[in-house]
């Protein structure tokens, strides 16, 4: 699932893709829970417009557009943002992915996930979003219209202090890595960068919120950043789906230290790592180096 580094990534890519171009048509797929605002009023509110800055709130992408409204996007789990023209393999079906050779790989035709295609009146690439389990999410905003989606959200991953995080775990009985998933607490953050930054502060996932300390709380929005940040530098972490608008893989996959390196050294002391299930979702960590 595409976190923080991996939509900022996407946000640094597709940038050059989408502002200060104007938008010739929208193609859709149909109706759907994917289309927050329904297609025909998203071509509607699209066609003829220039699109303006490209910013990241969270996991969600966020372009001006001419005229005063806004366009959110959110990639969900499996979500593509990309320009016409690209090739990878993680824009094939997974069946697919395993009999072609890379050398193989041909230019990206759309196919029934490509829910959005937007062409422009420069009649350069066209950018796609595709996206297979369809979890992600676009809606375009009025002007001045807020959104509950983005209201709701608590400070960015790479903005959280340990202050910050330290009041917010006050009192709570919650494991410090379900607090840590919580968007309204720490916006950005998802299983991978939190088992990482766990890692880094030495803080089993499952410690109540509660009776984790200041220094730790400090340590771990310390790890996050340092994290985030590293997987922004590599490209972001290309798991499943992840790809960039280029069709390039990222590299953090190679870096990350707990995360499904289960029964795998602990590459700090040597001790196994560990998988444990944490509110429906799977937590890594060392028995060793984490309290
Ligand atoms: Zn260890």
């Amino acid at each position: 699932m595409p976190e923080l580094p991996e939509v900022e990534v996407t946000r640094r890519r597709i940038a050059p893709l989408l502002v200060g171009r104007r938008v010739a048509r929208v193609h859709t797929s149909r109706p759907s829970y994917f289309f927050l605002t329904p297609p025909a009023r998203l071509r509607r509110g699209l066609e003829g417009r220039e699109l303006g800055a490209l910013a990241r709130v969270g996991k969600y992408l966020l372009a001006e557009i001419e005229g005063g409204s806004r366009l959110l996007l959110h990639l969900g789990m499996t979500g593509q943002l990309f320009a016409d023209g690209v090739a990878s393999v993680r824009l094939l079906s997974a069946s697919r992915r395993a009999s072609v050779a890379p050398e193989a790989q041909r230019r990206f035709e759309p196919d029934r996930h490509t829910h959005l295609r937007f062409e422009f009146a420069d009649r350069g690439p066209a950018v796609l979003f595709r996206d297979v389990r369809k979890f992600g999410k676009v809606q375009l905003l009025a002007p001045g219209e807020r959104s509950d989606r983005l209201d709701k959200l608590g400070t960015d991953a790479l903005a959280i202090t340990g202050e910050a995080l330290f009041a917010a775990t006050r009192g709570r009985k919650a494991a410090i890595k379900t607090l840590l998933l919580d968007q309204a607490i720490v916006a950005g953050t998802g299983n991978i960068y939190a088992d990482e930054a766990l890692f880094l502060a030495g803080v089993r996932p499952r410690r109540p919120a509660g009776r984790v300390t200041r220094a730790e709380c400090e340590r771990i929005a310390g790890g996050l950043r340092q994290v985030m940040l590293r997987s922004i530098e590599t490209g972001g972490s290309s798991i499943s789906d992840y790809v960039a608008p280029d069709g390039s893989d990222g590299a953090y996959q190679d870096e990350r230290r707990v995360y499904a390196r289960t029964g795998e050294a602990c590459a700090a002391c040597g001790a196994r790592i560990r998988r444990s299930v944490l509110g429906q979702r799977s937590a890594h960590w060392c028995p060793a180096c984490q309290r």
